[in-house]
């Protein structure tokens, strides 16, 4: 269990940085992809991370008309600007700077995400969140997290907004019980330090959006993501062993930091991915662009 003193004794290294691809998606929708698709079973349970800002309306006014999910969850944060969501299960809703949209895709549904304004700042992310098989036919689901509805803890030079999981002693405003997943995003003055305990088998990443941070001696800088190296599976206790990592502890540099730091249990099934339905089988693609085709996602 978290508490309120949750501390980190060794923290998890940083195995790799990543600087992402700059792609467009929806209609020309300028973004990064951070987790992409070769990066899928080593962040099992995500399968996808965009980060999208821009000043330009150029880069996000197309939006992402009608299109189709099914087989996992995605995850809307926003940051600045604001998108109006409608699916084909009725549901409509704002996103607004610090809210949150949570879809569970599940059998199908069919949605757009539009920007609600034509010129102004534009600044987000967009999380892809699988669902074990036995939960990837389940019955679509929505939720919009205004932005007071999503709990906070303070620290000393720290704000942790806990959107999912658990972080200190604080319930997030979403909680799952197949991947456990983690979402965190974290507001660091120069200097100060966030400690996250991690089971060793959870997957974790963080993103740094601004500043920049230090974890285990790596520096993250800003547009960067850092994958954290999991325990080793083989570890023995013994007296000349090392400490196991615990966690993940961050440092934020002389400008300070914002980053979002995410983690879960791996699902550890077959991954078939075919634009944006995410199956175990080659197969089950086949019957989800067939159902597509046949209007049975709406
Ligand atoms: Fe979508």
């Amino acid at each position: 269990m978290d508490t309120a003193t949750a501390s980190v004794s060794t923290p998890r290294a940083v195995e790799r940085l990543v600087q992402g691809q700059a792609t467009s998606d929806g209609a020309g929708v300028r973004l990064v992809r951070l987790l992409t698709q070769d990066l899928q079973r080593r962040l099992d349970p995500f399968l996808m991370l965009d980060a999208f800002g821009t000043d330009n309306p150029g880069d996000y006014i197309g939006g992402f008309p009608d299109h189709p999910h099914r087989g996992f969850e995605t995850v809307t944060y926003m940051l600045q600007g604001r998108m109006r969501h409608r699916d084909s299960a009725g549901n409509e809703g704002l996103l607004v700077p610090g809210s949150v949209q949570w879809m569970t895709a599940g059998r199908g549904v069919i949605h757009s995400e539009m920007p609600e304004q034509e010129d102004g700042a534009m600044e987000g992310f967009q999380l892809w969140l699988n669902l074990p098989g036995r939960r990837k036919m389940t019955a679509p689901w929505y939720r919009d997290v205004a932005p007071d509805e999503i709990p906070e803890w303070h620290g000393p030079g720290v704000t942790a907004r806990v959107i999912a999981g658990h972080a200190q002693g604080v319930a997030g405003a979403v909680q799952r019980e197949d991947t456990e997943p983690l979402y965190l995003d974290l507001h660091l003055q120069p200097g100060a330090r966030f400690a996250q305990p991690l089971p060793a088998a959870h997957n974790a990443f963080a993103y740094v959006y601004r500043g920049s941070l230090a974890a285990a001696g790596t520096e993250v800088r800003r547009g960067r993501m850092a994958i954290f190296a999991n325990p080793r599976a083989d570890f023995t206790v013994g007296a000349a062993a090392a400490p196991q990592p615990d966690g993940v502890a961050l440092q934020a540099g002389p400008e300070g930091a914002r980053a979002i730091l995410v983690a879960g249990r791996p699902l550890r099934e077959p991954i078939a991915q075919y634009g944006p339905f995410v199956m175990n089988t080659q197969q089950e693609l086949v019957q989800a662009v067939e159902d597509f085709h046949a209007g049975r996602l709406a």
